[in-house]
């Protein structure tokens, strides 16, 4: 077997005499902590398996046709344009040998000063293998574009059927997971039954399509307050959507949802927004795992036992006073972790003392439908009309680029003046020869 150091070093990467600070990951997290880091004494490499930057909340909307995936996702090259002292690699990292303060990637491997992890969160599916091979989750642009083809293509097929219960299960959506994800899926699947499918396919009775949010707890939304969590649940039901809490989903065939003491119900459409669960890298000590699977880290995001090792994001398990469990898994805890470790790494710089990680909890918010939409603010709650704009309103200021901002303005207003998103394009990837992938870096076979 080949260990780390026989590898060769990644090629073209500058020695120099700064500090090198390796960051894995460039999500919500790894980029704010790079973007930080532009311009200071440190070397930055950044390092992620993909050459772009995903905003994962518009995820939903990629997969519902409203948003193209360009919209969502920005190239990471692009943002260090001008900031001579971070590199980018698109690599698979996969090991770390703490020891010697090398990763090992695909691409070759790579000594660090500093590593910081912060490598994000993969779907769970709670060991259950049917689930895992049947059902589709939507962690990345690449999996809302799946599902985006997956939906047209059904009724693609079920339009040139004439048997109505062979119909049924082509056109029926389950979606499993009541938090955001799966409310905010729900209920932009509900409205384009509602409102756009019925003029696509005329000769389709939509009366056959069932649109089913599973939640396996007695709420939606469970972190936020009650009274947004029951107009969430009324929004859904408004727009058509059959809301089952306290429901249990025990398999999936691909076909019959199997679920705890309930009538099965039959699709082909299962969408997986049930759990996540922290990604890892091999090569740590099982003390510093969580038993949630997240990586244990001290107030300043120093994973235990460890000197120049940092976790950030959905990957780290922070306990402060207010959060006894940990902080919540959300782009809020990733950015501003992000910044106090660059504020405390620009510190080191001038042998200032560090500062402890304080969360500062700014709200939470999810969208059901056109004018409706839950904001809950640390002081206050509100729903409506006015809860949606506001929701449009912060996702469009998150949304990296200015451009990327312009084209998702006129997208919304097109689409909410309209109703009628225009991206219901059927694009399948053409088969490529398996003698010519390696040269796309295909993502699936560079994780093996
Ligand atoms: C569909 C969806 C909707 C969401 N909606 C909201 C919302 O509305 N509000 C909110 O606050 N949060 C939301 N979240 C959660 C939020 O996106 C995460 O909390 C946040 O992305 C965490 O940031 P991170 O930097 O830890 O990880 P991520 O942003 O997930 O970034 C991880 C990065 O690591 C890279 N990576 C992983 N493994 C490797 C490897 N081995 N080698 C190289 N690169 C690797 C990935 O490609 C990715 O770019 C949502 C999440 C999802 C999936």
């Amino acid at each position: 077997m080949i260990t780390i150091q026989e590898l060769t070093p990644i090629p073209n990467i500058p020695q120099t005499d700064s500090k090198r600070i390796v960051i894995v990951g460039a999500g919500f997290a790894g980029l704010k902590l790079a973007q930080k880091l532009s311009g200071t004494g440190y070397q930055v490499i950044l390092l992620d398996k993909n050459n772009y930057h995903q905003f994962q909340p518009l995820l939903y909307q990629v997969a519902t046709a409203a948003l193209s995936p360009s919209a969502v996702s920005f190239p990471l090259r692009r943002i260090f344009h001008k900031t001579d002292n971070v590199i980018f690699r698109m690599a698979v990292v996969r090991k770390v040998d703490r020891e010697k303060k090398l990763l090992e990637t695909n691409l070759g491997h790579l000594n660090y000063d500093i590593l910081v992890m912060s490598q994000g969160a993969s779907t769970n599916f709670f060991g259950n293998k049917n689930i895992q091979e049947n059902a589709i989750p939507m962690k990345s642009t690449s999996e809302a574009l799946y599902i985006r083809n997956k939906i047209i293509s059904n009724y693609e097929r079920a339009i040139n059927l004439s048997n109505v219960e062979e119909k049924r299960p082509i056109m029926n959506v389950v979606i499993v997971g009541g938090g955001a994800t799966g409310v905010e899926l729900a209920g932009a699947i509900a409205e384009l039954r509602n409102h756009v499918f019925p003029k696509d396919y005329p000769q389709l009775s939509f009366q056959n399509m069932r649109v089913i949010l599973i939640e396996a707890g007695p709420v939606l939304l469970s972190g936020l307050r009650e009274k947004s969590q029951e107009k969430a649940k009324l929004y859904l039901e408004k727009l058509g959507v059959e809301v089952k809490l306290n429901t249990m989903v025990e398999d999936y065939d691909g076909f019959t949802v199997k679920i705890q003491d309930q009538e099965p119900i039959k699709t082909i459409t299962l969408l997986w927004a049930a759990g996540i669960k922290a990604n890892l890298l091999t090569g740590l000590d099982p003390v510093q795992i969580a038993k949630n699977g997240r990586l244990i880290v001290d107030e300043y995001n120093r994973l235990i036992g460890e000197k120049d090792i940092y976790i950030l994001g959905d990957q780290c398990f922070q306990k402060e006073e207010k959060f006894p469990n940990g902080h919540p898994q959300v782009a809020q805890v990733a950015i501003q972790q992000a910044s106090n470790l660059a504020n405390n790494l620009k510190s080191d710089l001038k042998g200032k003392d560090w500062k402890p990680f304080n969360y500062r909890d700014l709200g939470s918010m999810a969208t059901v439908g056109k004018k409706m939409a839950v904001v809950d603010l640390p002081f206050i709650s509100f729903q409506g009309i006015f809860a949606w704009l506001v929701w449009l309103f912060v996702h469009l200021m998150a949304i990296l680029g200015v451009k990327n901002k312009l084209i998702i303005f006129i997208t919304w207003a097109w689409k909410y003046l309209a109703f009628d998103p225009s991206l219901r394009l059927l694009i399948r990837p053409k088969y490529v020869k398996r003698n010519k992938r390696e040269w796309l870096l295909d993502q699936d076979e560079l994780e093996e």
